[in-house]
């Protein structure tokens, strides 16, 4: 078998690795939004947005499977199903959900600014009439001489780490996974099978996160603070886990003594989470903690919810778009509030130029709010001592570390081979050798 790296090669995003053998099975294939090319000026006066696919298929597919909904994993899947493609796509329901959600906005936002999304409705329809769903724990045979089984990866509900097996090779990849608990997942599966060659991210390949205990309560302090001198808080989140973790952090630690209001993406995300509840570890917990949140539902709304002292979680989590934007423009005057950034910002987005100079873009200008601005970060992904865990659990013969910035899947690939294990970090387009 071979691999070879059509995105995620050295960079977080655009995720496209397509294994060929017997078969060619496509893992993910991502979209990679506002690069780092775009990221122009430090200064936060110019700002570029852009998308980028991952590397065009030459060869026949015999199926795809897909890890999770995020759109630097599914964004260009209904791209491909553009020519009316047959080939079967696995992956669990709550990932079709999400990513049907995430796909339709990319039409809506690309109708909004002008652009073309680079794929229809009927692209959608087709790539849904195509989904097969697959259990958890299952080995099932997906094409004539490949079987695939899935474990969980606790990133985000329904996703996935895949063992491909083919020419009784296995080949196990990690998608997105995240290593320890958080308040709604347990966290990946850790009966994992031995493999031959794991393919894994590596996003905080060269950090440790910091205690999640610890995080949480740094967060929710200043939180309290915030409230108790008089102001609001605004929490931009990313629409699919984020947002209903900080729901759940909120509900854990009891801040509910002013209004906690939900918009953008995350409440239609919100509502599709709720639907699987048997992917949570504590469920009625989840759906009492949505409970004490208040969807704003329409512009009107919105008016009234600024005028008083509240909590708000809004899209976008890295500030592109989205009602946040709004929100920060209304509230952001105000010393006394307070913007909490809760995730990994991508250079060039917005929510990194805040994060970087205090300054961002609302409607096209540079807005430097006055409202206090931190991050706590809640990551979904396994941090540097978690990614080793895993690899030393399945004890591979050769690691190809993906979907990390290019000096840390470098420095992580080195580590590996400090430590005896063969390790490699693909460019995009580089075919790497499974044999
Ligand atoms: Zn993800
Ligand atoms: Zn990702």
């Amino acid at each position: 078998m071979k691999l070879e790296c059509l995105g995620a090669g050295q960079e977080v995003g655009r995720s496209a690795l397509l294994l060929k053998g017997k078969e060619n099975i496509l893992l993910d294939y991502g979209l990679k939004l506002n690069p780092a090319s775009s990221d122009v000026d430090p200064e936060g006066d110019v700002f570029l947005s852009k998308t980028e696919y991952p590397k065009k298929i030459k060869d026949p597919l015999h199926a795809i499977v897909l890890s999770h909904a995020h759109l630097d994993h599914s964004g260009a899947i209904p791209y491909l199903y553009k020519q009316s493609l047959q080939t079967p796509l696995f992956l669990t329901p709550p990932t079709l959900d999400l990513s049907n959600l995430l796909w339709e906005d990319t039409i809506k936002i690309a109708k909004i600014t002008g652009n073309d999304a680079g794929f229809k409705p009927q692209d959608i329809i087709t790539a849904n009439d195509s989904a097969y769903y697959l259990d958890y724990k299952k080995q099932i045979q997906i094409t004539p001489n490949t079987k695939v089984t899935f474990y969980d990866a606790g990133h985000v509900v329904g996703s996935v780490i895949s063992v491909v097996e083919q020419e009784n090779q296995k080949v196990m990849y990690t998608g997105d996974f995240r290593g320890s608990e958080s308040q709604m997942f347990r966290g990946y599966d850790k009966k994992l099978p031995a493999v031959d060659y794991l393919i894994t991210e590596t996003t905080y390949g060269v950090e440790n996160h910091r205690d999640r205990k610890e995080q949480e309560k740094l967060f929710t302090t200043e939180i309290l603070e915030t409230l108790e001198n008089g102001g609001s808080v605004i929490l931009p989140a990313f629409a699919i886990e984020r947002s209903q973790e900080l729901i759940s952090i909120l509900a854990k630690y009891k801040i509910n003594n002013v209004p906690i209001y939900l918009d953008g993406m995350s409440k239609k995300a919100t509502m599709i989470f709720s639907q699987y509840p048997e992917f949570f570890t504590d469920f009625k917990s989840f759906k009492k903690a949505v409970e004490k949140v208040e969807f704003v539902k329409n512009r009107k709304k919105r008016d009234k919810v600024i005028n008083k002292q509240c909590i708000i979680i809004s899209t976008a989590g890295m500030l592109e778009g989205g009602p946040a934007l709004g929100y920060i423009k209304e509230l952001g005057a105000d010393p006394k509030n307070r913007i909490i950034l809760s995730g990994y910002q991508v250079k060039g987005t917005n929510g990194y130029r805040l994060e970087q100079t205090g300054k961002l873009l609302i409607d096209g200008k540079s807005y430097q709010p006055r409202a206090k601005v931190t991050k706590h970060s809640f990551s979904a992904h396994a941090g540097r001592d978690e990614i080793l865990e895993l690899i030393k659990r399945v004890n591979p013969r050769k690691v190809i570390c993906v979907h990390g910035d290019k000096k840390v899947t470098n420095d992580f690939k080195e580590e590996l081979k400090r430590i005896g294990i063969d390790a490699v970090n693909p460019q995009n387009g580089e075919t790497i050798e499974l044999q």
